[in-house]
């Protein structure tokens, strides 16, 4: 079951994050009090655009 997970050591621009939930199409992610968070883990098809956009290794989606 793919796994998305934050790392959010690796977060220089907060607006690579905000793309990065954008574009996820099942709503893993919530953005509340400025914060982004794993709010639905099992609504994750592991399509990886998150991923993609993180350059720096912001969001990484692991194959468990
Ligand atoms: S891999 Fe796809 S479905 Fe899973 S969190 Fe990232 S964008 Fe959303």
């Amino acid at each position: 079951m793919p796994k998305p997970i934050i790392h959010y050591e690796k977060v220089k621009d907060p607006k690579v994050l905000d793309e990065a939930i954008a574009s996820c199409p099942t709503e893993v992610f919530v953005k509340e009090k400025g914060k982004v968070t794993v709010k639905n883990p099992k609504n994750c098809i592991g399509c990886r655009a998150c991923e993609a956009l993180c350059h720096n290794g912001e969001i990484t989606v692991s194959d468990d």
